[in-house]
């Protein structure tokens, strides 16, 4: 802990830690010494973690990196959080992420980007986003593991830009309580981590019902790292064609052939499969996530939560939230609930949201038939570029951006567990990952899978 505590400070350049927690850190490790003398370590004793802003602790400032919740201290502990300090874990801080968690660049928050610790010819990349702090404070060795949360790819696309292992739960896996919400019907939190032994002893400390959640599953939790045998002979891994899109970077394309060799020669089957309907997933999910953002981020009003504007002479309750709003929601967070008010309107619900919805039908059961059909991975790349510049997308067309998430978006459209770990270096020796998606409920063999990978 202390040794972490050092180089975060030392590292302020990266933006990574939004708010420092020292003298929590201190406190929680000196009491994970007294269990360890007692010879009661649970998992986690005395590991340093970094907490991504989205996750409400009590007591400590919480934000979810917008103006709006400017002053907002949590009264409660999430879930996720308080298990993982169940387990002996040690807090250091909050951490950068994209404002609500929408972006894949951390260059929405309104602290500012953080950085990759990586670099090339000089240039400043971004570490990807929303989860960007999480991934470039594991990256560069401020803490051990990080909590994460993915949308429609936000652990898993800043893993493979900062050359780390990142796991999507199942949907239902880890309790979304005391998180704050973009997306419910696609939110799960996930652990973030250098290697995948360290993501299962992670995730077994974060997963398990939750009475508060109504949407956490009450299905048992097995030993992730008892799983991690390396055994997968007679595994059959499916490569997706709809993935080879038109213009894959041949890096990408080689980096998948390597990966599926990896998986071969540990004895595993590799079967070419089709998930027909792949070609929807993006702007299924850039309907259905804004929808309901639209409505979650309602609450943020002025009245309850953080940021207040100041009132002029005159003004009602009207110019309150207006005022409020205006200024507490950053330009991509404002685009969002506006798509998401529209596609939800009277007019244009049956036109967009609901269309979106039976997608997303089509889309699951695409992996329903594939998974159906024996298949117990499916190899796929995590992004379909190494890290990008900081600017270089903030800049162009929102859509661009949007693209980056075409390999991970449907996995959360699907509800299903997904990781990426990290495989190979670019022609600039930049890192680049690639994704396993598995069945629901079956994160212990995809971590397995993902084991023979690293
Ligand atoms: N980049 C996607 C978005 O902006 C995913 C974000 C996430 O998973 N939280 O919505």
């Amino acid at each position: 802990t202390g040794a972490c505590l050092t180089a975060i400070d030392g590292a302020d350049a990266l933006g990574a830690f939004v708010h420092k927690t020292p003298d929590i850190a201190r406190e929680q490790a000196t009491a994970a010494d007294a269990r360890l003398a007692k010879g009661d370590a649970p998992d986690l004793c005395g590991i340093p973690l970094g907490i991504k802003d989205l996750f409400c602790t009590k007591g400590v400032p919480g934000q979810a990196a917008s103006n709006i919740l400017a002053g907002f201290l949590p009264e409660y502990e999430s879930t996720v959080t308080s298990k993982l300090f169940g387990a002996g874990a040690v807090m250091l801080g909050k951490l950068n992420m994209d404002e609500f968690a929408m972006g894949s660049s951390n260059e929405s928050s309104c602290y500012g980007p953080a950085v990759n610790p990586w670099r090339s010819d000089d240039r400043e990349l971004t570490p990807g986003g929303s989860s960007g702090g999480s991934a470039s404070a594991v990256a560069a060795d401020l803490c051990l593991g990080a909590t994460g949360t993915d949308t429609g790819g936000s652990i898993r696309q800043p893993a493979a830009f900062t050359g780390i292992v990142g796991l999507k739960p199942t949907y239902g896996r880890v309790s979304r309580w005391g998180i704050v919400a973009y997306a419910s019907s696609l939110d799960q939190a996930g652990p973030m981590a250098k290697t995948v032994r360290d993501t299962a002893i992670f995730l077994q400390a974060m997963a398990g019902h939750d009475a508060k959640d109504s949407t956490s599953a009450d299905i048992p939790v097995p030993d992730f790292e008892a799983a991690l045998t390396g055994d997968i002979r007679g595994k059959k891994i499916g490569i997706p064609r709809e993935y080879r899109a038109d213009g894959m970077p041949a890096e990408i394309a080689a980096l998948w052939a390597k990966g599926a060799d990896m998986l071969r020669d540990a004895g595993a089957e590799i079967v070419d499969i089709s998930l027909p309907h792949t070609q929807y997933a993006l702007p299924a999910y850039y309907v259905i996530a804004p929808a309901e953002a639209s409505s979650n981020l309602a609450r943020y009003d002025g009245v309850r939560y953080g940021h207040r504007a100041k009132l002029s002479q005159g003004d009602g309750i009207t110019e309150m939230y207006e005022k409020t709003r205006a200024e507490g929601f950053g330009a991509e967070v404002k685009r969002r609930i506006m798509i998401g008010t529209y596609v939800l309107s009277a007019g244009f619900y049956d036109a967009y949201y609901n269309r979106a919805r039976k997608v997303r039908a089509l889309i699951k059961r695409d992996f329903d038939q594939v998974f159906a059909g024996g298949v117990d991975a499916i190899l796929t790349p995590t992004t379909p570029s190494a890290a990008f510049g900081l600017g270089e997308m903030a800049s162009a067309d929102p859509v661009q951006m949007y693209l980056n998430d075409v390999f991970t978006v449907t996995v959360n459209l699907a509800g299903l567990p997904g990781i990426s770990v990290p495989v190979g270096l670019d022609s600039q020796g930049l890192p680049l990952g690639l994704q396993l998606i598995g069945r629901p409920w079956e994160e212990a063999a995809l971590l397995n899978h993902a084991y023979v990978l690293e």
